[in-house]
């Protein structure tokens, strides 16, 4: 169970070997002498934000980007390290590297796993080699089916892979064949995005000219993704994510939860202790702050968050769980009974789309669909009553 002192650790790198056709993140490819620099940076900014953590054991830690694995095994493990020796981590936490198919340099893995990490997330996105070539992916499916085996063969048994949903000129046919292809990849853990064509991306300028599934037809996939993935004894227990008994992403849970968690690198955000805040999304001046020494112009949009704040986060977030919300400890937390703030629910319940059972309220598979609708009948984002 998530306790108060329990922290989470995000730790960005914000680089790629070649940047993706929809990719919004903040990434790009980077020589060798500024992925040392910001290596250096990183270790030093989480060093310094330890003080303040002190109370706190960090049972979740995840290494996302970008491409972590770019950097290699010998400076991921110096992170890791440079965690471990400021903070008090679990034995038993959840110790996360993203990676990508096309970094798959020998002896990564066998690095990673001597380090404590225990769970990795590939990014597959696409078993049709030609969707991949499309969003501009650098791998391909033999790619991911190496990178999976070698990061078997070092002993990883937690292991997650990203696919998209509304890929231009993706059918329900060629989702049925990444389906069936992860399926037969035996995972533990699958994540199952809706591609949003984000402003800024080449995607966004060729838009015009992408053959992109309209929006019921990624509805359709969604329900298809969520049959096919239920049947084969995944849970899907949040909007886009699927997972084994027992192997639910801890890190990400956090964030639903409205649990603590420390973000660090360019662009990564925070929530600690009743404040929400980000670091610049810019990573030479990243590099720049924390050389200086000058730590507070790695905090930007910091907000405090008012109680009403945090009610309404803690219900837009948790309903993205198909657990839902405990009733009980919304109770506990916000000083009021569930429906006392949002009135009834009975006839959401009549109808199928919200469920009111052992002292949880949760969206049906049905209910999740029209979430939005739901939620903005509840919610007034942020304006404080
Ligand atoms: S690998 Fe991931 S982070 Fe890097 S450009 Fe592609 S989508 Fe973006």
């Amino acid at each position: 169970m998530m306790t108060t002192n329990t922290l989470g650790l995000y730790l960005h790198v914000p680089f790629c070997a070649a940047k993706c056709r929809y990719c919004d993140f903040h990434s790009a490819p980077a020589g060798a002498e500024l992925r040392v620099a910001y290596v250096t940076a990183l270790c030093r900014h989480i060093a310094f934000m330890a003080k303040r953590a002190e109370g706190y054991t960090v049972d979740t830690l995840y290494i996302g980007g970008g491409t972590p694995t770019l950097l290699g095994a010998k400076p991921l493990v110096g992170i890791l390290d440079t965690v471990r020796k400021h903070y008090r981590v679990a034995a038993d936490a959840e110790i996360t590297v993203e990676c990508n198919p096309v970094t798959n340099a020998a002896g990564l893995f066998e690095g990673l796993r001597a380090a404590g990490v225990n769970r990795l997330s590939i990014g597959l996105q696409s078993a049709i080699d030609a969707e991949l070539s499309l969003l501009g992916r650098a791998h391909t499916r033999t790619d991911f089916e190496r990178t999976l085996a070698a990061a078997r063969a070092a002993g990883f048994d937690n292991i997650s892979a990203d696919i998209m949903l509304g890929i231009p000129d993706q059918t329900r046919e060629s989702l049925g064949e990444t389906l069936d292809f992860l399926l037969g990849a035996d995972l533990s853990h699958i994540s199952a995005y809706c591609l949003r064509v984000e402003e800024g991306t080449p995607f966004f300028r060729m838009r015009d000219t992408l053959a992109l599934p309209t929006d019921d037809t990624v509805a359709d996939m969604q329900e298809q993704a969520a049959a096919i993935l239920k049947k084969a004894g995944y849970t899907h227990y949040e909007v886009s994510n699927y997972a084994r008994a027992g192997r639910e992403s801890r890190h990400n849970l956090r964030y639903w939860k409205c649990a603590p968690y420390l973000g660090f690198g360019p662009a990564a955000h925070s929530y600690f202790e009743g404040v929400r805040f980000a670091a610049p999304r810019h990573t030479a001046g990243y590099i720049d702050a924390v050389t200086a020494g000058d730590f507070d112009r790695l905090v930007i949009d910091a907000a405090v968050i008012t109680p009403h704040e945090a009610r309404e986060e803690y219900v837009m977030l948790g309903m993205r769980l198909f657990a839902g919300v405990d009733e009980q400890e919304f109770a506990a937390r916000f000083g009021a009974a569930f429906t006392d703030i949002y009135g009834t629910i009975d006839h959401y319940v009549a109808a199928g789309l919200l469920t009111r059972e052992n002292g949880r309220i949760a969206f049906t598979e049905r209910g999740m669909l029209v979430s939005n609708a739901i939620l903005s009948e509840w919610l007034d984002f942020g304006e404080d009553t």
